[in-house]
């Protein structure tokens, strides 16, 4: 759906308060004010905190300082996912509604298990961008009332299970090719020789297999908060880093079942440490508050990154 010229762009930048910010948020940071007020747009922060058990205050607390740090303010009120459950389970209704989702009982011990099994007889498993295995899915052929009574024993004693897209189903709804517009850089080979991905992109969602969208510890999934997000929030724009370039065809996919409004993408580089691995937030010496305190001005932070 083309953008309406009469509305400013809106950007978001969307941490997860799951640890220290380092200078590859700061990149994303900087770049999403910077292209906001280049535009004439409008710059939302969005705490992206439905982990309960990772995320925490003082990481929450910390994302303020060093943004305030760097100079950037961002519209009030902020949104935190973590309030906003209703929402990610009303999408995830509409999905079941269509039998596009299944419920899905194999623990990561047991998905490791079945792989491990056919690796060991010489077989091969598909994996998804990341690196993580395929869900197997012996509970996709399952007919209705074979789910139906599955989740209601689960419920009755308290067995976690998830709820996960049908991936073959759903591509198999759309009935266009899927594509995303996307105005930065195509990850290749490692992340530090971007080749230019100026234009429409062929997303492949089904390289993901079946992803989670609702998880025992949280009523939602990444892939499921961002999508809704996006669109309930109106952002026009997504700029973020080029790990996340792979899981935008997953994102348009839900944007197309959902029938919500697809931005512009901007994947942007990633920043690399001295051992050539893109940064981590458990490293705490690269974290923008380590920066700050070894006297390092936000200054000097945007002519390192920009
Ligand atoms: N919350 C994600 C992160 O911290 C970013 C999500 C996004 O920008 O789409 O990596």
């Amino acid at each position: 759906m083309p953008n309406s010229p009469l509305k400013p762009p809106v950007y978001r930048f969307a941490p997860s308060p799951n640890g220290a910010l380092h200078l590859g948020h700061a990149l994303s940071a900087l770049l999403n004010a910077d292209f906001a007020s280049a535009a004439g747009g409008r710059l939302l922060l969005r705490l992206e905190d439905i982990d309960r058990a990772r995320c925490r205050p003082e990481f929450e607390q910390a994302i303020f300082t060093d943004l305030a740090w760097l100079g950037l303010t961002f519209e009030e009120p902020v949104r935190r996912q973590s309030e906003h459950f209703s929402d990610y389970e009303a999408a995830l209704d509409r999905l079941k509604a269509r039998g596009l989702v299944y419920p899905a009982f194999l623990t990561r011990g047991e998905i490791r298990a079945h792989v491990a099994a056919i690796e060991a007889g010489g077989g091969t498993w598909p994996r998804d961008p990341d690196g993580a295995p395929l869900y197997p899915g012996p509970e996709r052929t399952w007919d209705a009332r074979q789910k139906e009574e599955a989740v209601a024993a689960a419920d009755a004693t308290g067995r976690p299970y998830a709820w996960r897209l049908d991936m073959g189903k759903a591509c198999g709804t759309v009935d266009r090719p899927l594509t995303w517009r996307e105005t930065g850089a195509r990850p290749q080979g490692g992340t530090d020789n971007p080749e230019s991905a100026a234009g429409a992109i062929t997303a492949r969602p089904e390289a993901w297999g079946d992803v989670i969208l609702s998880r025992p510890d949280a009523p939602s999934s990444y892939h499921l908060s961002v999508t809704v997000d996006d669109a309930l929030q109106g952002v026009t724009h997504v700029v973020r880093g080029q790990d996340l370039f792979h899981a935008t065809a997953v994102h348009r996919l839900l944007q197309t079942l959902l029938d919500l409004p697809e931005p512009l993408y901007h994947h942007h580089r990633l920043i690399l440490g001295p051992d050539g691995r893109k940064l981590s937030k458990s490293r705490r010496d690269t974290g923008l508050g380590a920066l700050r305190e070894s006297g390092l001005s936000a200054a000097h932070v945007r002519a390192l990154l920009l």
